[in-house]
């Protein structure tokens, strides 16, 4: 029985959601204590109940009741189901985490699966929809997965009840191993702004707020007017295609917080990003590394890595024969190297 003290490192729940992921994949049960308790309001929260019961129904787990705010949860997984299935966070808590936790057993499964999953889509502190998108799933399929998703309503914070499918066909019973060290040429960007039942204005605010930071061209940029209902509601969106790897950097408006300010801070980590030679920018890092861990080995480079990557490999070496390896290259990039045995 592997047991994690969940106040390790990051403390967050991120730590959870990969113990659940790599459970269901390897056939280990597990305990963890201490859940989310580096966080303001410890203990399980709806979305991470939410990500329990899409692990349970996945994995053919058993878990015992489940409550938010619980700090302990004993997890034991069973035969994997793949297949149709529906997963509602019932606030607007990110349905891209619920699908970051079964998405990797979904890949190795033995048939196609469906996923109808509705919540949050553009959450602070989650991988965006468009992240999920043009980021993380283009480098799956790299892999060898089969995998697409599709936005069928955008669902903000605070209001939620968005959706979005996902579709998966396995094919081979691994995933290829993938080097990513060098990001290639620039050669696409976007700023795109998504705005609902909200001023036009602040739109407007901040894509003039990236082009004084990131001095993008006029016609890279857009608004993207959503019908009213699916409001209050402002994302912009800032997408650096490369040769091998895009980045999507997101800024969350929100309220007491100015459109310049949302725009500038978004507009000075893509800044960073772009600066750098690195391949991975800071949340893919961390997102990444189950994924290669799977396939049994790959490398990438990346800016400084977040303590959430370094909490996350802790917790994937916990569950895979997998080490993994970190160190600063002299041109100021780390090199992250996902190694078997
Ligand atoms: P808490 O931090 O409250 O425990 P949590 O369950 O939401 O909450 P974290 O442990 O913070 O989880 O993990 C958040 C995940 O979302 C990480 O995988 C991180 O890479 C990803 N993420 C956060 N913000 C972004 C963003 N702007 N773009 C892409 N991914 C993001």
């Amino acid at each position: 029985m592997i047991i994690i003290d969940g106040s390790e490192g990051e403390g967050g729940g991120q730590v959870l959601r990969t113990a659940l992921a790599l459970s269901i994949v390897t056939g280990q049960p597990f305990r963890i204590e201490k859940i989310r308790a580096g966080r303001q309001r410890p203990g399980l929260m709806r979305q991470h109940v939410t990500a329990i019961e899409a692990a349970c129904a996945i994995g053919g787990a058993e878990c015992g009741e489940l409550a938010v705010g619980a700090a302990e949860l004993h997890f034991t997984p069973g035969k994997i189901a793949p297949g149709e299935h529906e997963f509602a966070v019932g606030t607007a808590g990110s349905a891209t985490l619920v699908l970051q936790t079964v998405l990797p057993a979904l890949l190795l499964a033995d048939r196609p699966s469906r996923l109808v999953l509705s919540g949050g889509t553009h959450n602070p502190s989650a991988p965006p929809f468009e992240f999920l998108e043009r980021v993380f799933l283009p480098l799956l399929r790299r892999m060898g997965a089969d995998v697409e998703a599709r936005l069928e309503r955008p669902g903000f914070y605070p209001a939620g009840g968005g959706c979005m499918a996902v579709e998966v066909r396995p094919g081979a019973a691994q995933l290829d191993g993938l080097e990513l060290l060098d990001r290639g040429l620039l050669r696409r960007t976007e700023a795109r702004v998504l705005i609902a039942a909200l001023p036009g204005e602040i739109a407007a605010r901040e894509l003039a707020t990236v082009s004084e930071v990131l001095g993008w061209p006029e016609e890279a940029r857009r608004i993207d007017q959503l019908p009213e209902r699916v409001g209050p509601g402002n994302v912009l969106l800032l997408e650096a295609a490369f040769d091998q790897v895009t980045e999507v950097v997101a800024g969350f408006g929100r309220i007491g917080v100015s459109a310049e300010r949302v725009a500038e801070q978004a507009a000075k980590r893509m800044r960073g990003f772009l600066e750098s030679k690195a391949a991975v920018g800071p949340y893919l890092a961390d997102q990444l590394l189950l994924p290669l861990a799977l396939a049994g080995g790959g490398s990438f480079t990346t800016v400084k890595p977040s303590l959430h990557c370094r909490t996350a490999a802790a917790v994937i070496e916990r569950f895979l024969g997998v080490g993994i390896a970190f160190s600063e290259r002299d041109d100021g990039c780390h090199l992250v190297a996902v190694r078997s045995g």
